[in-house]
């Protein structure tokens, strides 16, 4: 039996249980309450709930349409029936009219049954449609989705709140606005597209668009959509997946640039070689990869930090986007190697000019942090077609053409030429077999004397590095030097002819020989990598050699890499007797400046100068300048490179302190040198 809750508003208690009986009779399990008047109706609503209200057309101090009104402003949703013992239509429309579900007459009462039951479904259905009503409102206002629906034509019937989050648009303006007015221009055409299919029964899904914000910027949408069941409506849902797509796009980014320099990276750079190869097919033009590393960049990183050398790397790329034409790529390779792809040139001599203006550019000292560093490229240039029909043969004949800029000293660039490539292969090999120089014990020490001018003796020595291969024979120092330095090996390989040297001398001191200094060469990798300090220190110490007969030879562009360290580091030195003399002076940039604070003792004229000093006047007056300049600032001033009895006779006659030169002597082995300092060989 169905429980029925009921309040009735009647004044006659018969006529109320004659009404409850018909209902019991009719299967419902009543439970009653009756009211008289107004307030009763709405104290017994406050003890609800109640499922239906049956009311008395008048009642003596009431009736039903203020009983009706009085369920209205409440709003519980309770349906009432009108049981009247009046006749009268009107009467019966105004209840309905006010809201009423049925109207009855008490004499008839036989259509009372239904009449209830088919009350209580309306306002069950009305009670669902009301919470289907509410949800829909708290969804349109609460979801962080766009939902929307629209006419056939496209225009906005309702919008979410969520509307002026993603697009910046109140929901109310848009009403009747047509959606293709938030797409993005670009947009529009495969939006309508779209929109054509929803509109044929097709069901939109996910479909990625992009709209415009009110205030202009992009925003990116999924899309999803489906035409209504009648045909009439097109619900949809949109989805803000901007930072998701932004996010996407940084990833792309970030897999084709550089995170340093913001340059495209190596990938990159591939793909825009191969597309301007097939380019170049088709036009029947050509392309030029310029190859580019930073001479001594590592020193500087080293040295200085990486940070100080990120920044260097940041300003030297920064210095070459603003050298090439808009068209040409500049990317970063890795480390301080850079590609440049000169795109669409008319004649492979167009891209000297590119490489020459590079070269200049970066020769200019550069400003970074507040410190001024010297910088200087070596490029390799490789032309399409002729030096390679691929980005990877492009690239490596670039680089092999650029290796080759190195050895021929730097600070300049090259084109590739096939006798190139076994130029490198022998280079790769040098660099291999020196790693094993040091324990193989194919490193060897000569010693070149240096002379006095004023007593003809012999003051001190220069150790110089040979390499003697087993295979290769003699190399050069001036061929695996740079090699040392390029790979890090110039550290093992310094500390050993630095041990090597002071023991020797030790030895010679011990054998009661005249005294002598020996002169060791530091290279700037040596300098900037290490505790140069603690490290001669040590060795002094291990060797036991006096510090007043060790020399140290740097060259003028190490000292002008990072004055401040050469200074302090040599102050230090300097304080416990060990000397300091500048090799290869002249071809440097030294400032006066910082050359009086330097705690030197030594000049040493660059040989190029002494070779033709006699024949060309600009070389004598360099070599008279930088004597006097050494004894202005009370150093001594030693001539390289001194092979003729006629260049000593001129230095000797213009004041020069030493010379050192295979006038006098080639370098020699140790005991050559020995059995010179013991015979007191002398300048004639
Ligand atoms: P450097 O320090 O300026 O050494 C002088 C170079 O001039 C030596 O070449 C020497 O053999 C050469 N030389 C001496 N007298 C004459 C002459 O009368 N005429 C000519 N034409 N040349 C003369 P070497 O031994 O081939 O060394 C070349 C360079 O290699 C050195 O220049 C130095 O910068 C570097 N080097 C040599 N040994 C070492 C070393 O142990 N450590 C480092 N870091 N560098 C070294
Ligand atoms: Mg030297
Ligand atoms: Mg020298």
């Amino acid at each position: 039996m169905t429980i029925l809750h009921t309040l009735m508003v009647e004044d006659s208690e018969d006529d109320a249980l004659l009404i409850l009986e018909v209902l019991r009779s009719g299967g419902y399990d009543v439970r009653a309450r009756r009211v008289e008047t107004e307030d009763e109706l709405r104290r017994a609503l406050c003890d609800g709930p109640w499922d239906i209200v049956l009311s008395d057309y008048m009642l003596p101090s009431f009736d039903a349409e203020s009983a009706l009104s009085v369920l209205n402003e409440v709003g519980l949703g309770i349906p009432v029936i009108v049981i009247s013992g009046t006749v009268g239509e009107d009467v019966a429309v105004e209840t309905l009219k006010l809201g009423a579900e049925d109207y009855l007459l008490k004499q008839n009462l036989t259509r009372l049954v239904p009449a209830v039951a088919r009350a209580l479904d309306v306002a069950e259905s009305r009670r669902q449609q009301n919470k289907l009503e509410h949800m829909k409102t708290l969804i349109l206002e609460n979801s962080l989705d766009l939902i929307c629906t629209l006419d056939t034509q496209g225009c906005f019937l309702e919008v979410s709140a969520a509307i002026q989050t993603v697009l910046g648009y109140e929901p109310v303006e848009l009403t009747g606005v047509h959606i293709e007015k938030l797409v993005h221009p670009d947009a529009q055409v495969s939006f309508l597209h779209e929109f054509q299919t929803v509109l044929q029964g097709e069901r939109m899904r996910d479909f990625e668009c992009r709209f415009l914000h009110e205030c202009g910027r992009t925003v990116y949408l999924t899309w999803s959509a489906v035409l209504s069941q009648d045909h009439d409506v097109i619900v949809s849902v949109g989805r803000d997946v901007t930072e998701r797509k932004q996010a996407e796009q940084r990833i792309r980014y970030l897999a084709t640039h550089d995170g340093l320099t913001d340059l495209p990276n190596r990938n990159l750079i591939q793909d825009r070689i191969q597309q301007a190869i097939t380019h170049a097919r088709r036009t029947g033009r050509l392309l030029a990869l310029l190859f580019l590393d930073l001479d001594r960049f590592k020193v500087i990183n080293d040295g200085y930090g990486h940070p100080f050398g990120d920044a260097v790397l940041k300003a030297a790329a920064e210095q070459l986007v603003a050298l090439v034409r808009d068209g040409d790529t500049v990317a970063r390779q890795g480390g301080d190697e850079f590609l440049i792809l000169l795109a669409d040139l008319r004649k492979a001599s167009d891209a000297h000019i590119v490489a020459q203006k590079i070269v200049e550019n970066l020769e200019r000292p550069l400003v970074v942090q507040g410190r001024e560093v010297h910088m200087s490229g070596s490029i390799g240039v490789a032309v399409f077609p002729q030096d390679g029909e691929t980005a990877d043969a492009l690239i490596g004949n670039a680089d092999v053409a650029m290796y080759r800029a190195k050895n021929l000293g730097r600070n300049t660039y090259q084109f590739f030429t096939r006798e190139m490539s076994e130029e490198t292969q022998r280079r790769v090999n040098l660099e291999t077999r020196l790693h094993d120089a040091v324990a193989m014990d194919q490193l060897r020490l000569v010693y070149q004397p240096m002379v006095s001018l004023t007593s003809g003796r012999i003051t001190g020595c220069e150790a110089l590095l040979r390499w003697h291969h087993p295979e290769l024979g003699m190399v050069s120092p001036a061929h695996f030097i740079p090699i040392a330095e390029d790979s890090g090996l110039i550290v093992p390989i310094g500390d050993w002819v630095l041990r090597t040297a002071c023991a020797q001398a030790r030895t010679w001191w011990d054998a009661g020989l005249p005294p002598v200094t020996v002169a060791v060469n530091i290279s700037a990798r040596q300098f900037l990598q290490q505790d140069v300090v603690t490290w001669v220190m040590n060795t002094l110490r291990k060797t036991g050699l006096p510090p007043e007969l060790l020399e140290l030879e740097l060259t003028e562009t190490l000292i002008a890499q990072d004055v401040e360290k050469v200074i302090a580091t040599f102050s230090r030195l300097g304080d416990v007797g060990v000397k300091l003399s500048i090799d290869d002076f002249g071809t440097g940039y030294s400032s006066l400046g910082y050359l009086k604070r330097f705690p030197a003792d030594t000049l040493k004229i660059d040989q190029s100068f002494v070779r033709d000093m006699l024949t060309d006047p600009e070389d004598a007056t360099i070599v008279l300048a930088v004597i006097s300049l050494a004894h202005n600032l009370e150093f001594k001033v030693i001539a390289e490179g001194v092979e003729t009895e006629q260049h000593c006779h001129f230095l000797r006659q213009n004041h020069c302190d030493e010379i050192q030169g295979y006038y006098f002597s080639k370098p020699v082995p140790a005991a050559e040198f020995e059995a010179m300092l013991r015979s007191g060989k002398r300048l004639p």
